[in-house]
């Protein structure tokens, strides 16, 4: 393939700039546009302006995709690890040396203030690396003189990449990765609102890996359940809403694809009397609002100890105050707007609900009536726990906090709810935090942190937010089937 470039030797291994005025899907190792040359765009979140058109593929692109994938499955499968693994480090330093271009366009179609865009592809090439140098090794249960038996992990065929619009650059990377270090191939489908990195990530690894091993589709609504249905597609990594995963579950199992479903969340956060307010209260607060309150981990139910709670809450209304809400190319900004129309309108449900019964507002409650879907960072002082803004994932800068005084009943508070993604517990005293942590449900769970995931770490929900676990070495066997090999030593 030959994007129109110019060449670059600013870092390693030689690469081939990306142009990023033009998108197209990346069907077998060429640009092309939809079979019926139809459009779309996305919108700017910041402005509510047109960004480019991108392809919208149709039912014979996914075919032809799927086609190109298969066969270049039975010689991918053949590579080395290593070689796998010397092309995915290579690809992760060519994105790191168009960090500034893909961080640019990451804010002009995402919103997040370019100062995270940047982080986001840091993390994004820290995840391709992270992955890259894991391994998977065979595995012996059994060697005697009888016979020698051996676990090993074959890779499964076609991966279909279902990406949310939160993150789609590292969330992208990191299925991109352990689907082609297994010896996968892939096809990669954007969110329709956020197609536009993905579309040049994967026009960029074109220039480490074969025709068809790493594809991508952008389209509209239609697209995600022609993958999720397709015969010759064989696992479905998806990240999104519980709702949709129930449905792609749903779809997946007629052709009984292997799911891995990473899904919502509604985290909790217990702070205990002793910690040290004036340090944890600005944390807590930005771990509430980082992505404008749209990532699953966000902190989303903050529990504080009934002796520190005004304390508590006065220094994160104060810190509150102080975000910058605005466009993400403006200096200074922490908050962006909310992604798209859709999800302002989720939110502003939110605090509907918070009006309409009377709740206290510590902080925030306004929408910035300009270009964007801003929405200032709002905190809701003690709602009931039966409340909307207690029970439901708002994905977006609203967080409630809530008394607590027992342990055993705040941790069972914390408890219930059918989501499980991640939880923390915020004190200085380690027995008594570990203690309260090794009772939450979640698949994630922190002491004095939250958020902080790892590409060499599994991660993944428990209950309603998640199916399987993706990332660190248990996360690749999820790409890979398991197979008990018996050798027989005499006949
Ligand atoms: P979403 O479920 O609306 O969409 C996610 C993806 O699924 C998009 O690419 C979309 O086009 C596609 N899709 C929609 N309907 C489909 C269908 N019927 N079949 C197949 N694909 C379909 O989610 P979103 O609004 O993009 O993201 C927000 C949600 O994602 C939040 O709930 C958040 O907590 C969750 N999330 C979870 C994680 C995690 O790792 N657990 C990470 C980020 C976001």
């Amino acid at each position: 393939m030959a994007p129109s470039a110019t060449s670059t030797n600013d870092h390693a291994n030689s690469t081939t700039k990306l142009d990023f005025t033009t998108f197209s899907n990346v069907i077998n190792g060429k640009l092309v546009p939809a079979s019926d040359d139809a459009t779309r765009h996305g919108i700017n979140p910041a402005t509510k302006k047109a960004n480019p058109p991108v392809p919208v593929a149709t039912k014979q692109d996914l075919d032809t995709a799927v086609e190109a994938g298969r066969v270049a499955f039975k010689k991918w499968a053949k590579t080395s690890v290593q070689e796998r693994r010397d092309a995915l480090l290579k690809f992760a330093d060519a994105l790191k040396a168009q960090q500034e271009e893909f961080a640019k366009l990451l804010t002009m179609e995402q919103g997040k203030p370019l100062m995270f865009a940047r982080n986001e592809i840091d993390t994004a090439v820290v995840w391709l690396k992270g992955l890259a140098n894991l391994d998977l090794p065979e595995e012996v249960i059994e060697d005697n003189e009888d016979r020698k038996v051996i676990i090993r992990y074959t890779p499964l065929g076609v991966v279909g990449a279902i990406v949310p619009w939160n993150f789609p650059v590292q969330l992208a990377c990191g299925k991109i990765a352990p689907s082609v270090l297994t010896g996968n191939v892939i096809i990669v489908k954007p969110s329709p609102f956020t197609p536009y990195c993905d579309l040049k990530l994967v026009e960029l690894a074109q220039q480490f890996f074969p025709p068809g091993v790493v594809q991508c589709l952008s389209g509209n609504d239609d697209l995600g359940p022609w993958i999720t249905s397709h015969p010759g597609i064989d696992k479905i990594s998806f990240t999104g809403s519980t709702f949709t995963g129930k449905k792609v579950m749903e779809s997946a199992s007629k052709t009984l694809k292997r799911v891995t479903l990473e899904l919502g969340g509604n985290d909790p956060a217990i702070v205990c009397k002793s910690v040290d307010i004036a340090t944890v209260a600005p944390k807590i607060a930005t771990l509430g609002f980082l992505n404008s309150g749209q990532i699953c981990l966000c902190v989303k139910r903050i529990y504080i100890h009934k002796d520190i709670y005004n304390e508590f809450r006065d220094a994160m209304v104060e810190y509150t105050k102080t975000l910058k809400v605005g466009d993400g190319t403006e200096d200074g900004v922490f908050l962006g707007p909310v992604q798209n129309e859709m999800q302002y309108g989720k939110v502003k449900a939110f605090f509907d609900d918070v009006e309409k019964n009377g709740m206290k507002v510590a902080v925030g409650g306004a929408f910035k009536e300009s270009g964007g879907y801003f929405i200032q960072p709002t905190i809701i002082d003690g709602p009931e726990d039966s409340s909307k803004i207690v029970q439901e994932e708002p994905f977006g800068p609203i967080v409630p906090i809530m008394q607590w005084s027992d342990e055993d009943d705040v941790i069972a508070r914390a408890n219930d709810t059918k989501m499980g993604l991640g939880a923390s517990v915020w004190s200085s005293d380690l027995d008594e935090a570990a203690r309260i942590a090794k009772q939450l449900e979640a698949g994630s769970v922190w002491v004095n942190a939250h958020i902080e995931v790892s590409p060499i770490v599994p991660f993944g929900g428990h209950k309603h937010s998640g199916i399987g676990s993706e990332w660190g070495s248990s996360g690749l066997k999820h790409f890979c089937n398991s197979q008990s090999l018996y050798l027989k030593k005499k006949v």
